[in-house]
């Protein structure tokens, strides 16, 4: 049976760019929602901004625009890195939108009439310049405990204590300098600790999702479980109500009948997935993708609809206890699953936002590095597990290079082109001695599947490479390529390549939740469908046409690497096969570097130059490249079209790159044997001149 499924990633906050740590979310999300696709399931897969709260309206004010002008630059930016990395997102919303003030203003209104917001007086540092209350982040002082200076307002950096704003020993505010002064201010509260919050909680952090698995991970639920405890003596703390107003000014949603008062930033950002939820529905887009007829309302009313969200460990409270707790004593479904993940590491640092350390995303895209290389990267390294990974770089490198394209690549590259060069693209009889392999790899889907739904993504892949293994052996002990030498193997060959495309369509629809661009390109060459996980059971038939095998995906250069995370030069940007062009800088079409390949650049030395009798524009060069025949150096003869611009002596002894392996060309006046290159504007204004490599170069040597 088919399942209907709501899926975010948590709201990433629009005050910076993307990082890799957003990155990672998006892809362990991206690859799940692929996966249910693949299966036959509905998923509406939306995200948003987080625009609100006091940070972001400090942050617009310094840079002279309204929040509103601030938060919508930010999101201008995001849809580069979704269509960079494949992250298919249905919908991309604001908290800072019509749908979030009408909800998080109706879910407010509702646990009012229910009995679970109250109002309290609070004392909190007012900035008396500034005229507004101070969030704890912008107050700074002397650690009450160590006398150390500068410290923020929750802890010392020096003596590690945790201690109160007001306790700070010569308080200032950090947006004037001005030292702050205690003011009273009526808040509102989320009773979370009211008993039928403690209640319901207790239930639904126990409680199992759809497919009757539970709906947290084991430490999460401990956590939860820890966070819950009413007796303190067990170790708990219980649970404290949750101040949910915030003082003008403010940028936020307006409490309802409470002048001058605003929803707290994380309030209203978790109701931002209804918000995005509600308008791609209210869009009617909805519609085109799930084919559901359902409203907004409907949809969310429906027992079938799955609400699944995917955070990361840092924000497990609020999505663990305010969240379902806000939910549910205002009528709204509450979600299924929260699947949580731990942080991304850059070879073992911890990633800094404030510092910014790490790997950036966008500068991996300029680099024209392939996405799905970090796709298959990332994806082996993830668990169920609320576990940190690492972005080691020779681990990255190997695994790419050695799995990706040694064992997967590697079979489509070594059988594709007998089918197309020896049988006309067409397919044959499956061998027979395949017979259990083909079948071994089609029925691995089910543990393949399993994995894939319980966010093993590590575990699949290595299942995965398992069955790549056998496939390469199979290839190995055929040898097609003896194969093909000899007309008596010609039935064999045709066989032996129709059974080992087999089985790479199977890998790459196991990989196609991870490698959609590259699923895609198979699907094209191979004319069959991949989209369905189903697929694996459909025969390739004898005389089914294939089409032509382009390369898929080249392997990591070490310099890329090196250039991503700072250590060397620019490389300069050549999208890999397959790899989605960049948007920005992304000039006309791209090459792929295989196709650069193809030119054989070498150094050549002038050893001679001379006028040629009659021609107006040329000169005959003699070049070494460095090439011998029977022993003695083999020199090459070139015309090129530079005498407006040289005298022929001046050439002599001169190193220059050339096109070795250009088609020679029968002229006039001789064989032309390459072509030397040479600098120049179209007509040649401004004139001419012949490339020079840097001292040290030697004839013969390759430009790469
Ligand atoms: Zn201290």
């Amino acid at each position: 049976m088919s399942r209907t499924l709501f899926v975010t990633t948590a709201l990433p906050y629009a005050n910076g760019p993307f990082h890799i740590g957003h990155i990672m979310e998006y892809i362990q999300a991206d690859i799940w929602v692929r996966f249910q696709r693949m299966r036959g399931n509905t998923v509406h897969f939306v995200g948003a901004d987080d625009a609100h709260g006091a940070p972001i309206m400090i942050a617009a004010e310094k840079a002279g625009r309204t929040p509103q002008e601030f938060v919508t630059e930010i999101a201008a930016g995001r849809a580069q890195y979704f269509a960079g990395f494949h992250i298919g997102f249905d919908n991309w919303h604001s908290t800072d939108s019509p749908e979030n003030v009408e909800l998080s203003q109706d879910i407010y209104r509702k646990l009012k009439a229910a009995g679970l917001i109250a109002n309290k007086t609070i004392e909190q540092f007012y900035d008396p310049v500034k005229g507004m209350f101070l969030p704890d982040r912008y107050i700074k002082g002397e650690c009450p405990k160590c006398g150390a200076k500068d410290q923020y307002g929750d802890s010392c950096e020096v003596c590690g204590a945790v201690y109160a704003p007001t306790d700070l020993k010569n308080p200032y505010s950090t947006l004037t300098g001005a030292t702050p002064v205690l003011r009273t201010s009526e808040h509102y509260f989320f009773r979370l600790s009211d008993p039928r919050c403690i209640k319901f909680l207790q239930e639904w952090t126990r409680g199992a999702n759809a497919l009757g698995q539970p709906r947290l991970q084991p430490e999460v639920l401990n956590k939860a479980k820890e966070w819950l405890a009413e007796d303190e003596t067990a170790g708990g703390k219980g649970l404290s109500d949750w101040d949910i107003s915030r003082d003008a000014p403010y940028f936020g949603i307006p409490i309802p009948d409470a002048p001058g008062k605003y929803f707290y930033v994380w309030l209203d950002a978790p109701i931002g997935y209804l918000a995005s939820l509600k308008n791609y529905f209210d869009s009617g887009r909805a519609k085109s993708i799930g084919g559901t007829a359902q409203t907004f309302a409907e949809f969310l009313a429906d027992p079938k609809t799955e609400q699944i969200h995917f955070i990361g460990k840092d924000i497990i409270y609020f999505h663990t206890l305010f969240w379902p707790a806000m939910l549910h004593f205002a009528g709204y479904k509450v979600p299924d699953s929260i699947n949580v993940h731990g942080f991304i590491n850059v070879s073992g640092e911890k990633m800094s936002k404030s510092r910014g350390t790490g790997v950036s995303p966008l500068r991996y895209l300029e680099l024209g590095m392939n996405p799905e290389w970090l796709r298959y990267y990332i994806a082996a390294k993830l668990s169920a597990a609320v576990e940190d990974i690492d972005l080691n770089p020779d681990d990255f490198l190997a695994r790419v290079n050695s799995d990706l394209v040694g064992k997967y690549v590697n079979i489509a590259s070594r059988c594709a082109n007998f089918i197309t060069k020896r049988f006309e693209g067409k397919l044959g009889d499956h061998d027979p001695a395949a017979a259990k392999l083909e079948h071994d790899s089609a029925f691995a889907q089910d543990e393949i599947g399993r994995h894939y739904e319980a966010r093993e993504f590590g575990k699949a892949i290595r299942r995965i490479m398992e069955l790549a293994d056998a496939a390469n052996q199979y290839v190995d002990a055929c040898k097609p390529w003896e194969l093909a030498k000899n007309p008596a193997g010609e039935a064999r060959l045709h066989c032996v390549c129709t059974s080992a495309l087999t089985l790479f369509r199977d890998l790459t629809i196991y990989l196609a939740p991870i490698l959609p661009d590259v699923a895609r390109q198979v699907a094209g060459f191979l004319r069959i469908s991949l989209s369905h996980w189903s697929n694996v059971h459909t025969t390739l038939a004898a005389d089914h046409q294939i089409g032509f095998y382009q390369h898929l995906m080249n392997r990591i250069e070490v310099k890329q690497i090196d250039a991503l995370l700072g250590l060397g030069p620019e490389p300069a940007a050549a999208p890999a096969a397959g790899a989605t062009p960049p948007p920005s800088g992304a000039a006309g079409s791209h090459i792929s570097i295989d196709d650069f390949a193809r030119i054989d650049l070498r150094i050549a030395k002038i050893v001679n130059a001379e006028q040629v009798e009659g021609a107006a524009k040329l000169v005959k060069l003699t070049l070494d490249v460095g090439e011998t025949e029977n022993g003695q150096p083999r020199l090459r003869t070139v015309f090129a079209g530079i005498k407006a611009h040289y005298k022929p002596e001046d050439l002599i002894g001169r190193l220059t790159p050339m096109v070795a392996n250009l088609a020679p060309r029968k002229m006039k006046f001789g064989l032309s044997e390459g072509m030397v290159l040479a600098a120049s504007f179209p007509d040649d204004q401004g004139g001419v001149y012949l490339l020079q490599p840097d001292s040290g170069a030697l004839p013969g040597m390759k430009v790469k």
